[in-house]
């Protein structure tokens, strides 16, 4: 079995102490072991702070970039092997392996490609520069690395994609990352992180790797170190508490659970209807329902409740469940043991206020698996017949197939529905009567980071809620953590410090065009 070591100072090294199995959800095999116990982690972030981080600053975004193009053609060299991994150890099926290895590869082009267009520069110049008296004196914002660690925490959910994604934002900032993913999954972050160090692309110390628990990692950040974590709200509430952190002001950058909605709006046109029911059921299968963007409430006009149900049940039913190393499977189990506990607890709570009008809880015959093996869990469709009334509904997260049909009348409804999940990271709008969608896009904006309207003009072509698009902010408030990442530049800034430089405005420009 596979021993997974983490990289730390520069150097491959184990663990010592109990191990942790990694399992093939599919059939519960153990595919590869890691223990995490006697690391040094603080020898590891003074190694990234004093030897990567330097090194990253000395270059320009240009060049920094071209490292992330490196990575990114390097990881995409291996994408068939790295599927494999991603089918034993996920629970993937061929094209959820895909959606995630592609996610991670072309996040971090798409950040080359950014800092091909910053070009030669090393710190960036934030909007125009500001009269102070009307003289010579001026005021200008900048942005600058900040010289610490950049330290990720991922989930187990995305293990390429997860630690890509921040990766490419902080390393073009200039900040030295170490990143964590979760342990159950670890397989496919370890050797996406072990191609990029093998191929000797980035400078020593500018990509530290730890596999397994994060020990006392907390303890040892200092002030101008970042922490961007992804994962459950009560983990992501525990790290926002570490003393050290707080002590110690550490930027803190939270992704955590969201229960997206998908909004139906009457009327809507056939093209925008099928684009509705399309993304309701790829969410729900989709890498087995585990995506922080999933649609899980699902708003439907009253007078469309039953075509939009029978819709969604008839393309469901069409979903065969079963071992994702076969061909024609199209949704594997969930990653863990705890997931699938976790699924079948969360249902029960859904059931308070909903019934299951397609699929059972708790049954699931799952094709070419051992008898009684595997982490499955049944596609569940559930209904409401009171949509505001359903609390759980609105409050709990199950990280699984399982999405709730919300029926509603009108727009102010709608959006007191969608604003009871108290924050969130997507919520998407098909429609094509415009005062409607109007209000939902104005009322719904505050309460999300990221909004999809469908109308029939690109119901076709439109990507669905749940991708993750590098060029846009991902991220939300209030449940979803309050944090915000990827968007360009915007997601940038969280491993860059602002400064505003005043004084003679012609010398500030020229000193600042020096750096
Ligand atoms: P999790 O249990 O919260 O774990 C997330 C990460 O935190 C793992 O790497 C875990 O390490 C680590 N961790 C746990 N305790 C820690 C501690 N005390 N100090 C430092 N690190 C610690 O979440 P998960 O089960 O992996 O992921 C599922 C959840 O993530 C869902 O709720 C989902 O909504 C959310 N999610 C959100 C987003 C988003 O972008 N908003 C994206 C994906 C997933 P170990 O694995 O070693 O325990």
């Amino acid at each position: 079995m596979i021993r997974l070591a983490s990289h730390l100072a520069g150097k491959w090294v184990e663990g010592s102490g109990p191990s942790v199995e990694l399992l093939n959800p599919a059939t519960e095999e153990p595919v590869a072991s890691v223990a995490s116990g006697g690391l040094d982690l603080r020898g590891a972030l003074v190694h990234a702070r004093n030897v990567g981080g330097p090194a990253l600053r000395a270059l320009s975004f240009a060049e920094r970039g071209l490292l992330l193009e490196k990575m990114s053609k390097a990881i995409h060299a291996e994408r068939d092997a790295l599927i494999d991994l991603a089918i034993a150890n996920g629970g993937n099926t061929r094209s959820d392996a895909k959606f995630d290895l592609d996610g991670a590869t072309q996040t971090l082009m798409a950040y080359a490609e950014l800092g091909k267009k910053l070009g030669d520069r090393r710190v960036l110049g934030d909007g125009e520069p500001v009269d102070i008296s009307g003289s010579r004196l001026q005021g200008q914002h900048v942005l600058s690395a900040r010289h610490g660690v950049a330290v990720h925490i991922g989930a187990f959910n995305f293990p390429a994609w997860g630690w890509a994604e921040k990766a490419a934002t902080a390393l073009l900032a200039g900040m030295p990352v170490l990143t964590k993913p979760a342990t159950a999954t670890a397989l496919v972050a370890h050797r996406t992180a072990q191609i990029c160090v093998e191929a000797g692309i980035l400078p020593t110390g500018a990509l530290s790797f730890l596999c397994g628990a994060a020990g006392d990692l907390l303890e040892h950040l200092e002030w101008h170190d970042v922490v961007a974590f992804t994962g459950g709200s009560s983990t992501g509430l525990s790290i926002r508490k570490t003393e050290a952190l707080l002590r110690q002001g550490v930027r803190v950058n939270v992704e955590a659970d969201s229960l997206n909605a998908a909004v139906l709006v009457e009327g809507a046109s056939d093209a925008t209807f099928h684009a509705f029911v399309r993304d309701v059921v790829r969410d729900m299968s989709q890498k087995t329902g585990q995506k922080c963007t999933a649609i899980r409430r699902v708003l439907t006009p009253a007078s469309e409740l039953e075509r939009v149900r029978e819709a969604i049940a008839e393309a469901l039913a069409a979903i065969k469940i079963g071992n994702p190393a076969l061909d024609d499977i199209r949704m594997g189990p969930v990653a863990t043991a705890a997931q699938k506990r976790d699924v079948g607890a969360g249902v029960q709570k859904l059931l308070e206020g909903t019934r299951a009008v397609f699929g059972e809880p708790g049954k699931v015959s799952p094709v070419g698996v051992p008898e009684g093996k595997g982490f499955f869990v049944p596609l569940l469709l559930l209904e409401a017949a009171d949509s505001l009334g359903a609390k759980s509904v609105h409050e709990h997260e199950v990280f699984g197939p399982v999405a709730t049909l919300l029926p509603y009348s009108g727009s102010e409804r709608a959006l007191q529905i969608v604003r009871a999940g108290q924050g969130g990271l997507v919520t998407s709008i098909y429609g094509d009567d415009r005062a409607p969608l109007g209000e939902l896009v104005l009322g719904l904006a505050p309460w999300h980071g990221r909004l999809v309207v469908v109308d029939e003009k690109v119901a076709e072509k439109s990507v669905a809620p749940g991708t993750v698009l590098p060029g846009l902010v991902h991220g939300g408030p209030g449940r979803a953590g309050g944090g915000e990442e990827l968007g360009g530049l915007r997601g940038m800034a969280l491993y860059q410090q602002r400064t505003a430089v005043q004084g003679n405005g012609p010398l500030v420009a020229k000193l600042l065009g020096a750096g």
